[in-house]
């Protein structure tokens, strides 16, 4: 990746240019609305030239687009999802920011958009995040979510990679996103992502797809779909858009990482906490017939989605090609106890031994 960034990462300053309306005062961090409401600012800069230019914080607000900006035709959009947490020593932490970037450079290389050099990505979110950190608030649950977003801005209708972008951060206070545990379905008819395809991306496709499987598995009441293999609709992949995780007889089994699941940041940070309490943790193909299995021979079987959004969230009940299998969720189990641990490092209540925290 050539990275093209005219700023030299120790001298540069992005512009900002402050609200004279903000929304702080009146915004109710005990009654958070997360979707509409964002802070007082945002990042915006744009690629043009075959660099990144125009960096600058200012206030949230809509921009113009044409009609044959090509974001709006091919699909060439790409997002982050991350966040910022109060954390004990009173100052505001920025979780895995590295993590991120890699992720969001690996979206837009597959989406043949160009990369965000780190000293930008760094700096906008310092920026952004400093500027509205009385957002972040420390109230128990509640963190600041970091949406990065690049976008095709070229207006010249053409299926053409295009030649000009978008790169924006948006920042949304929020609270606990589920409520309590889920309740899934073994998707085995509609696929997420297929060998070869972009399901390691973070691309807007992936998502618009997910949509009409996911409704009808609503209309049927489910929370959301298990994702199934795309060759055989037998080997669990990702559960919504959350990465899955099976605890079964103490042994953490999740899919694999082999291009068509999303490499989750807290899939790998569970993974690793797991790891350093010594328990056995299995990334390998996992199939319905194997939990199904399981669950019948009695196995204590905890299930659970991880992501930024949901943090982790316990699996209550899964349907496996119409018969319901009911996994445990103990409030003092496996799942818990390392979303706990996990909640207490990117807060500050324990230490960050493993440097995730900025
Ligand atoms: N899978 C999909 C499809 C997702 O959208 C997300 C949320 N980004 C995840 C998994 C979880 O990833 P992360 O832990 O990085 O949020």
């Amino acid at each position: 990746l050539i990275l093209k960034w005219k700023f030299n990462y120790k001298t540069m300053h992005i512009p900002v240019i402050r609200t004279n309306k903000s929304r702080l005062a009146a915004y109710d961090f005990t009654n958070i609305q997360f979707g509409p409401n964002p802070t007082d600012h945002l990042f915006t800069a744009d690629y043009q030239n075959g660099e990144w230019t125009n960096a600058e914080v200012k206030p949230f607000g809509e921009f113009l687009i044409s009609p044959l900006a090509l974001c709006l035709h091919y699909g060439q959009t790409v997002f982050e999802g991350m966040k910022a947490f109060r954390v004990a020593d009173g100052g505001v932490s920025i979780f895995r920011r590295d993590k991120h970037l890699l992720r969001l450079n690996r979206s837009l290389e597959r989406m043949c958009m160009p990369a965000v050099p780190e000293a930008l990505f760094y700096e906008a979110l310092d920026a952004l995040v400093g500027l509205d950190e009385g957002w972040v608030s420390g109230l128990t649950g509640n963190s600041l979510y970091l949406r990065p977003i690049v976008i095709a801005s070229e207006v010249r209708l053409g299926v053409l990679e295009a030649n000009a972008y978008k790169f924006m951060i948006v920042a949304l206070p929020m609270a606990n996103y589920y409520d309590g545990t889920v309740k899934v379905k073994v998707e085995t008819e509609y696929t997420r992502a297929a060998k070869g395809g972009a399901g390691f991306a973070k691309c807007g496709g992936n998502y618009g797809g997910a949509f009409l499987p996911t409704r009808l598995a609503r209309q049927a009441g489910f929370d959301q779909v298990l994702w199934t293999d795309g060759d055989t609709h037998s080997y669990i992949e990702e559960s919504g858009t959350m990465n899955v995780m099976f605890a079964i007889n103490g042994t953490l089994i999740t899919p694999p990482l082999n291009g068509t699941i999303l490499d989750g940041v807290n899939r790998d940070s569970i993974l690793t906490l797991a790891k350093d309490r010594g328990m056995t943790t299995e990334e390998r193909p996992i199939g319905y017939q194997e939990l199904e299995t399981a669950f019948k021979n009695g196995a204590e079987i905890e299930a659970f989605g991880v992501g930024t959004a949901a943090v982790l969230t316990q699996i209550r009940e899964i349907d496996i090609l119409g018969q319901s299998y009911f996994p445990v969720t103990p409030n003092d189990g496996i799942a818990a106890s390392l979303r706990d641990e996990l909640n207490a490092i990117r807060t500050g209540r324990l230490p960050d031994r493993y440097g995730w925290n900025h």
